[in-house]
């Protein structure tokens, strides 16, 4: 739902319109064009998007050959119901199984992220025959009514998770590094592991259905778990007989220099979900991977959802030109700068004592802010944001041409550009970012 701001004054309360996409940045411009890592605001002023908008443009901005792509389809034929075979749609589920962790046989479509592990977790609850789904404290699944409840971000989502539905079947698990006291990653993989399986034996192993996770925690701060954790979850997983679905929606298309994070972790999961990065954000598309066992499941007891929009041609159009795009260019690329990133960004941890930590992998990372007086954040992110100094640095870094995204309110910020990026703009983006940080503390 895009809601233009009104310029005017309201007359009234009713006519109010919230700028939506505003709520982290008062200061955000209005955009009107872009050019891979650059985008512009109406009065020709440049930007460099190292948010990728809500980490999803891994292409860039107006990348020909998916814009052509898309306006080929659209000639040929715009729209073909979910129900129906579309010659597009089913070059992408091959293309799409290609690339995927082997362990993936299968693809249904979905429109976005929270109905694709919507989609998910139904699935699995219906073929695992169980209602609990384990996820995280500090991650964030989507905005229906089922994902609400299994996000677990309740400083960005508190709106958002007031309407959670099914919180009776969601368990959470502590965020990781944040929950554990660990003298080594080797310790906190472990802590972390044990932890989960004390979660199971005490939910009942047959009650679980699933374990939804992020590999890399996306906009709760760009976590990475410690070495070694996936594949204790993955052991656990099989020991006790659950199921491991990966949202992917952040972590897929490069972002984290694999194809998909799982990759990067070297974890095979049982269902994984993907949107945002397949089109390049360009129109919307998203969908579930699964397992073969999961497939034949699939395609002897159906699993019909029916969303009208669900694999659009556009969308599949997009995504078979957005993955050419990588094939062909970005995810060498991103491969490539990504260590530049890492240093740049690691090296602010030992110039300013406010940045008490990066973390990251690929071209997702974030930087965490506290107060050096008292080892903690400067405002707490649930109460208010009045005095936020993140958001000072997000707008002293936008007033010089650097857009970035915020994570968790008042603690950290995100970093995250398209798959394009070139050292160069990263030392540029990084630069009006180290200004910022000197102008707002
Ligand atoms: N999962 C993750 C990890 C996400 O970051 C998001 C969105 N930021 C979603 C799911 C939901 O995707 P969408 O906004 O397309 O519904």
């Amino acid at each position: 739902m895009a809601i233009e701001q009104v310029d005017d004054e309201p007359e009234s309360a009713a006519k109010t319109i919230p700028h939506w996409y505003s709520a982290d940045n008062d200061d955000v411009p209005t955009l009107v064009d872009g050019d891979g890592v650059e985008v512009f605001d109406a009065d020709g002023r440049a930007y460099l998007d190292f948010q990728s908008q809500l980490y999803c443009v891994n292409a860039g901005h107006s990348n020909q050959r998916i814009i052509d792509a898309i306006a080929d389809q659209l000639a040929r034929i715009p729209y073909v119901s979910s129900g129906k075979h579309n010659d597009t749609r089913n070059e992408l589920v091959t293309r799409l199984l290609e690339v995927a962790p082997e362990s993936m046989s299968q693809t249904l479509f979905s429109i976005s992220g929270s109905e694709a592990n919507e989609a998910a977790v139904m699935l699995a609850r219906e073929y695992a025959d169980a209602p609990k789904v384990l996820t995280r404290w500090r991650s964030y699944h989507g905005a229906t009514y089922g994902t609400a409840s299994l996000t677990g971000d309740t400083d960005t989502s508190s709106y958002i998770q007031s309407h959670a539905a099914m919180t009776g079947n969601a368990k959470f698990l502590p965020p990781i590094p944040a929950a554990f006291d660990a003298e080594s990653p080797d310790e906190l993989a472990e802590q972390a592991a044990n932890h989960l399986e004390f979660v199971i034996r005490n939910e009942g192993p047959d009650s679980i259905a699933a374990i939804l996770t992020e590999i890399v925690a996306g906009s709760s701060g760009g976590f990475t778990a410690p070495p070694g954790y996936f594949e204790r979850v993955r052991e656990l997983c099989d020991e006790y007989d659950i199921l491991l679905i990966a949202d992917e929606v952040i972590t897929g298309f490069g972002r984290t220099g694999e194809w998909f994070g799982a990759q990067s972790e070297g974890v095979q999961p049982d269902l994984m979900t993907f949107a945002k990065g397949v089109t390049s954000s360009y129109v919307p598309l998203a969908g579930v991977m699964m397992n073969a066992a999961i497939a034949d499941y699939v395609a002897e007891e159906g699993f019909d959802i029916g969303q009208t929009f669900a694999g659009h041609p556009v969308g599949c159009a997009a995504g078979l030109a957005a993955m050419d795009v990588y094939e062909d260019e970005l995810l060498e690329n991103a491969r490539s700068v990504a260590p530049h990133l890492e240093s740049r960004l690691t090296a602010l941890e030992e110039r300013f004592d406010v940045v008490s930590s990066v973390h990251g992998r690929g071209l997702l990372w974030g930087v965490e802010f506290t107060d050096p007086e008292t080892g903690e954040p400067f405002v707490d992110p649930r109460v208010s944001d009045a005095d936020n100094p993140v958001k000072s640095v997000l707008s002293a870094a936008g007033e010089n041409g650097a857009i970035f995204g915020m994570g968790r309110p008042g603690i950290q910020l995100l970093v995250s550009p398209p798959l394009c990026v070139t050292e160069t703009e990263i030392d540029e983006a990084v630069d009006i970012l180290e200004n910022a940080i000197e102008t707002a503390f």
